[in-house]
């Protein structure tokens, strides 16, 4: 059997962040890491690396689908894996992110008050006041804390549903993540 290294526990971080989001939002700050490591992994000559070894995300829906068996494995639809629908929900997933940092700024300038609530789907708003306990510095940075755990929450929802219907790593085949990183080794291969 293959000896087990560090990072093959790494599935543990994305149950952890989910439950300590429910007890203190300000934790969904953690979230960034998930942004700017594969990023930095890839523009800085790993590639893949973060995809292939890494990514906690990418291990538990193998552990949940192969593992214990909650993947019916079935082959997914052809279009998940098409340029247009994964280059398109990378598109949409950038979209609701620049929005998302554009709340944030309003909430920090003031504009706007801070909205205690998780959004799922990008459209179902949940109460989350239970989670936020204030801050010593300004809403804004309880503001993009909501806004990063609804999109860890939201690509939780998606990777899950699509381990169950598909095979366990069917959310991979339209990561924005990976195709980002993908993009970008692309890109520096001059394909
Ligand atoms: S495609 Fe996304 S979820 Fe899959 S291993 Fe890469 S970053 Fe993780």
């Amino acid at each position: 059997m293959k000896k087990k290294r560090w990072y093959d526990y790494l599935w543990i971080y994305t149950p952890v962040y989910l439950v300590l989001g429910m007890f203190n939002i300000l934790f969904a700050w953690l979230g960034m890491i998930e942004f700017l490591i594969p990023l930095g992994i890839a523009l800085f000559g790993g590639g893949k690396l973060f995809c292939n070894q890494y990514c906690g995300r990418g291990q538990l829906f193998d552990l949940l689908g192969n593992r214990l068996k909650l993947s019916r494995k079935k082959t997914p639809p052809r279009f998940l894996s098409s340029p247009w629908f994964r280059y398109g929900f990378l598109a949409f997933f950038m979209t609701m992110f620049i929005l998302m940092i554009i709340t944030t700024v309003h909430v920090f300038s003031g504009a706007q008050d801070l909205k205690q609530a998780v959004t799922i789907l990008w459209t179902f708003k949940l109460p989350w006041q239970f989670a936020y306990h204030g801050t010593l510095l300004s809403p804004g940075v309880a503001q993009f804390a909501f806004g990063m755990y609804s999109i860890m929450l939201t690509s939780s929802i998606l990777g899950f549903v699509t381990m169950v219907l598909f095979r366990p790593r069917t959310w991979c085949v339209y990561c924005p993540m990976g195709t980002m990183t993908q993009g970008i080794c692309s890109l520096k291969e001059g394909k």
